[in-house]
């Protein structure tokens, strides 16, 4: 039988929609909205100021929950949760909540971090990362981004203030679903989490790219770059065959204009692929070109790849050129390396079969 349609990814508005087809007046949806997203329902008989015949009605043909999580790992530290969440049709997707500490002198507040899956695997096999070895299997619906939110904040018993879709997949290649994943994402009476507390990473879709501008919100853009050269980018990611830098790069330029906020360009330092020094001279011209910050990420490594990550010392090598150059610059020590939870690790350990219980793994 067919999963039933995930009451996440209908906006108030269309469950106003929903409901006045069926003969209910406007308030019955204010109130299922609230139990969905207020009270955070898991059942529909829970809805006690909504009439039986509608809850019935309701329960027969909608779920409130698209996935189920089947495993938490936590990283050494204690800190990094990476959940494991099975789908309808038994495939599953990762996801990782990330703390983050803002502090000034006394005051320390905790933001709470999701990084959020988009597809179940990723057709665009860039070589180095563990989630395109997977090949891509389909694409997530709006419900199940949604659904990582909503687990994430059960499992963290806080609201989550800050979305990263770095997660499996490629978010831009899951257009529609993302497009509807936000809405909810930034409505009001949904998640409300703003639109400069979300941040999408691309591997350069530049067709993507030009209906993320169009879609015109104050999102945050990261652009894996990982090669300021074709020869270079090319050899690790097959992307830039069908969409070169002579194409990402103006895409980029035109999403600057449209943006307020600076783009940022995720680089990856792999050991004799782009972390040689003469990269560093192009990526610095490159970045000052499109007025980006650039963040550099040592390599993780992923079993059964060949890459490695270049000593600490080369790494800070690298950094300097780009400070040199005056670019704005940050290395990123990764959380979650220890439970394969750092970025390009998510990968599925599991494969369909008998559903689990949750394990929590220390
Ligand atoms: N598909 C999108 C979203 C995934 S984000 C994208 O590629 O941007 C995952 C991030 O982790 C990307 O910046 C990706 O390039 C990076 N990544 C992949 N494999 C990695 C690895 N082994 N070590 C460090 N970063 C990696
Ligand atoms: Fe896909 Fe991004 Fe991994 Fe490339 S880096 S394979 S686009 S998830």
């Amino acid at each position: 039988m067919d999963a039933l349609p995930c009451l996440l990814e209908y906006s108030p508005e269309a469950l106003t929609e929903l409901l006045a087809g069926w003969g209910h007046k406007p308030y019955r949806a204010t109130q299922l909205t609230e139990w969905i997203w207020k009270h955070r329902a898991t059942d529909f008989e829970s809805m006690n100021n909504l009439p039986p015949e509608l809850r019935q009605r309701l329960a027969a043909s909608f779920s409130l929950r698209p996935l189920r999580v089947i495993e938490v790992n936590h990283s050494t530290s204690g800190t990094t949760r990476k959940f494991l969440s099975r789908l309808e049709d038994g495939h599953s997707v990762e996801s990782v909540i990330i703390p983050a500490a803002q502090g000034q002198a006394g005051a320390q507040s905790e933001r709470l971090t999701l990084c959020v899956s988009s597809q179940v695997g990723c057709a665009f096999g860039c070589k180095f990362c563990a989630s395109g070895l997977l090949g891509f299997t389909r694409n997530l619906t709006a419900a199940e981004i949604l659904g990582q939110i909503v687990a994430a904040e059960e499992l963290a018993g806080e609201r989550i203030d800050n979305l990263v879709f770095m997660g499996m997949g490629e978010p831009l290649a899951n257009m529609d679903n993302l497009l509807k994943a936000l809405e909810q994402i930034m409505h009001p009476k949904v998640l409300n989490i703003g639109a400069r507390h979300i941040t999408i990473s691309t591997s350069g879709n530049v067709p993507g790219l030009q209906r993320l501008a169009e879609f015109n919100r104050p999102i945050r853009l990261a652009v894996s770059l990982h090669g300021a050269s074709d020869d270079v980018r090319s050899r690790i990611m097959p992307v830039n065959k069908k969409w070169p830098l002579s194409q990402l790069i103006p895409a980029l330029q035109r999403w600057r204009r449209s943006s307020k906020h600076l783009i940022t360009l995720e680089y990856i330092l792999i050991q004799d692929v782009n972390a040689m020094l003469p990269e560093a001279e192009k990526l610095a011209a490159l970045a000052a070109s499109l007025h980006a910050k650039v963040n550099l990420i040592p390599y993780n490594t992923v079993e059964g790849l060949p890459w490695q990550r270049p000593t600490e010392e080369h790494c800070r090598a690298f950094c300097r050129v780009l400070i040199r150059h005056r670019v704005p610059v940050t290395m990123r020590y990764e959380k979650g390396h220890d439970i394969n939870a750092a970025c390009g690790q998510l990968r599925l350990r599991r494969e369909t079969g008998a559903a689990a219980e949750p394990q929590q793994r220390g």
